[in-house]
């Protein structure tokens, strides 16, 4: 059974426009997005894709709310964030937007069952017990949830990350490099949980990543360059994510 939206029900599960962020002032000043606007489609794996320093990180954060836009819009959903108080904001992290990070900033003294509920817990909800069975059979954890992170794999520890992101059911997933700490099968695995969350769970997943192999398992990939949104690709495969990598490169040469 899938759960996944038709296509024509699909909207956008966040977006920007015209999104700027500036750093500093002065000397110091650093204009990290310039008038980025992008959707997120409900439903679709999107990765970001760009050199170092091309603001893929802040675009992330600025999207969840986790640091303030300088200008233009993020929404989540309908919900405009600038226009949100600090409560408000946080109540939206927590009960809308999931996060999975490099490092996977699971507790040590907890067992890897608790550690995917904990948001849960924080926030006073009960967990839906048939969607956490769903998330943790998709994610390949049962045998393990009585472990410690101690007791577990890198690619292990990762899962259950991923599946603490999830286990709120949040509209949109946000994942920083997720693969950067794990092996290449470690990685594959996570990479494919995320795929299955998006095509088996209809869950939206927003990535950032600098691995062409990576930005392959998603839907769509956008590319950004000093702060602006460059170029998509849509259905990609590792190799046409590598060609277009190298003809920014070859742009940036020459220009
Ligand atoms: P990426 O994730 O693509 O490597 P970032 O979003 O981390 O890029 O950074 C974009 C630009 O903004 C870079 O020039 C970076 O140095 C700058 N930047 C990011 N975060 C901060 C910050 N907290 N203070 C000042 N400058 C920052």
């Amino acid at each position: 059974m899938s759960t996944r939206a038709p296509a024509s029900a699909r909207s956008a599960a966040a977006r920007a426009t015209g999104l700027s962020k500036v750093y500093g002032e002065g000397e110091t000043r650093v204009v990290a997005l310039d008038s980025v606007s992008v959707e997120f489609g409900r439903g679709r794996f999107t990765a970001i894709m760009g050199p170092s320093g091309s603001g893929k990180s802040t675009l992330m954060h600025c999207m969840a709310g986790l640091d303030p836009v300088s200008a233009g819009s993020a929404r989540i959903g309908d919900i405009e964030l600038s226009g949100l108080d600090e409560r408000r904001l946080t109540r939206l992290r927590r009960d809308s937007v999931g996060f999975v990070f490099q490092a996977f900033n699971l507790l040590p003294t907890l067992t890897a069952l608790e550690n995917i509920a904990l948001p849960l817990a924080i926030a006073g909800r009960r967990p839906d017990r048939r969607w956490l069975d769903t998330v943790v059979a998709t994610v390949g954890l049962a045998d393990r949830l009585g472990h410690r992170p101690a007791q577990l794999s890198g690619g292990q520890q990762q899962r259950v990350a991923v599946a603490r992101a999830l286990a709120s059911r949040p509209q949109i997933v946000f994942a920083d490099e997720p693969t950067g700490n794990l092996d290449s099968r470690s990685g594959a695995e996570i990479l494919g949980f995320l795929r299955d969350s998006v095509r088996e769970l209809g869950q939206t997943v927003v990535m950032v990543t600098h691995d062409p192999t990576a930005a392959a398992y998603a839907d769509r990939v956008v590319f950004l360059a000093d702060g602006r949104l460059t170029d998509e690709l849509l259905a990609p495969t590792a190799e046409g994510v590598l060609e277009r990598m190298r003809r920014f490169d070859a742009t940036a040469r020459t220009s």
